[in-house]
């Protein structure tokens, strides 16, 4: 079976193909500039691969809604060019072929959830912080879509108490993005996250931002995994930090072994480590091929 599978990231994109087993057997990578100029790119990849089916995990916002006329567009992206782009769209002029189509985050949950750290579990949550902060909801068997999509990089957590930075989301200041995602380190800091060492008072403030968001994330859906992934979290001395911190704000109510016991084994780094994008969008074409052809 050969899918093909493209890791649509704000920075860059990655496009590849993989089997059934979840391999990936071939990937290339390149900078992500005006849509018409990137897919150029993306349709040359693909023009002599033979690929089956195709999933798409993208940097949004994105309409996911079938049932909408926008459905398969990038939406409201201050990125140049991005925005009300009919992504998906493009992609099928080019290609007739089964497509999954959902974001980056919500991708990589469920390339976790088949090959990753969730292999076996039936929901998980999958968190990037990296230039900013997405999270992929997959519960009960199923990635959540709901109105638009999870959009839980931009939760409102407590501040901490030695804390004054004003925040860098745009929309809301300080939000999850913005006291925690790359830019608001560097922002806040004044050096690039990879510049501070890791003894630095930065990470038990970042470490409190995410376990903030993540201790309601617990309280509200009950995940059974919570995947860390994203360029800060390279940071690996914000593990133990963060499981601390979620144990601490929960405080024993929530009387689950997982939290209570084995933490460690409860919130952890990507199974698929750097391949989480693009295995997840693997998971996603696979997905639309089965759908396709059942008997796939
Ligand atoms: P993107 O989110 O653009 O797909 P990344 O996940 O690599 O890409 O995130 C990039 C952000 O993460 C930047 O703000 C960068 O400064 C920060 N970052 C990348 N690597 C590290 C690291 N090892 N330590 C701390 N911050 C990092
Ligand atoms: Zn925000």
């Amino acid at each position: 079976m050969r899918i093909g599978a493209i890791e649509a990231g704000g920075t860059k994109f990655v496009c590849g193909i993989g089997n059934e087993s979840g391999m990936i057997e071939d990937r290339v990578s390149f900078p992500t500039e005006r849509p018409e100029t990137t897919l150029a790119k993306v349709v040359a990849y693909f023009q002599d691969k033979r690929v089956e089916a195709i999933g798409i995990g993208s940097f949004g916002p994105l309409d996911i809604d079938p049932s909408s006329p926008t459905y398969g567009f990038v939406t409201t992206t201050p990125k140049p060019g991005w925005a009300n782009y009919d992504f998906l769209g493009e992609m099928k002029r080019n290609f007739d072929v089964p497509y999954g189509w959902d974001t980056d985050v919500n991708a990589a949950a469920y390339g976790e959830a088949t090959w990753g750290a969730a292999k076996g579990l039936d929901s998980c949550l999958y968190y990037t912080i990296g230039t900013g902060i997405g999270v992929g909801v997959y519960a009960e068997g199923k990635l959540v879509h709901g109105l638009v999509h999870p959009e839980g990089g931009h939760v409102l957590t407590r501040r901490h108490p030695d804390d004054a930075f004003e925040g860098a989301c745009p929309y809301h200041g300080d939000c999850l993005e913005g006291m925690a995602a790359g830019p608001a380190l560097e922002k806040r800091w004044g050096v690039k996250g990879t510049e501070l060492g890791v003894d630095h008072p930065a990470w038990t403030i970042e470490a409190h931002y995410l376990a903030h968001a993540i201790a309601s994330a617990i309280l509200l859906l009950s995940p059974k995994k919570i995947i860390l992934g994203g360029g800060v979290m390279k940071q690996e001395q914000l593990f133990p930090l963060v499981r601390a911190e979620v144990r601490k704000l929960l405080n024993g109510y929530v009387r689950a072994e997982s939290i209570l016991g084995s933490i460690d084994e409860y919130i952890v780094p990507p199974g698929l480590g750097d391949n989480a994008g693009l295995g997840g969008a693997l998971a996603l074409g696979l997905e639309a091929l089965r759908k396709a052809a059942p008997s796939a």
